[in-house]
């Protein structure tokens, strides 16, 4: 299960407006503003507006962006396979 460890972990944070009370605190969620996603990917950071307010709402993106990669990478190897074998490995193996 190689491919579970490349799975990045989504989490939500809170932009905070200027005026709201609570700004200090990123994982702050019962406040009414924009909640995104971050998560880190092969070295790179990447962050993503979830378009809601509602903290749960947002969490739910983030495990839809997990599964995304958890999708995607097992579908890779396989695909890998199926392009499968060379013809350095006929070679070899006659
Ligand atoms: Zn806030």
């Amino acid at each position: 299960m190689w491919y579970a460890l490349l799975m990045p972990a989504v989490h939500v944070y809170t932009r905070h407006r200027k005026t709201c009370s609570r700004k200090s605190d990123r994982a702050w969620k019962s406040c009414p503003c924009p909640k995104w996603l971050l998560w880190h990917y092969h070295g790179k950071m990447f962050r993503q507006s979830a378009s809601t307010r509602d903290w749960n709402v947002a969490a739910k993106m983030a495990r839809n962006v997990e599964q995304d990669y958890e999708r995607h990478q097992t579908r890779e190897p396989k695909a890998a396979l199926d392009n499968g074998p060379t013809l350095e490995g006929a070679v070899i193996s006659t």
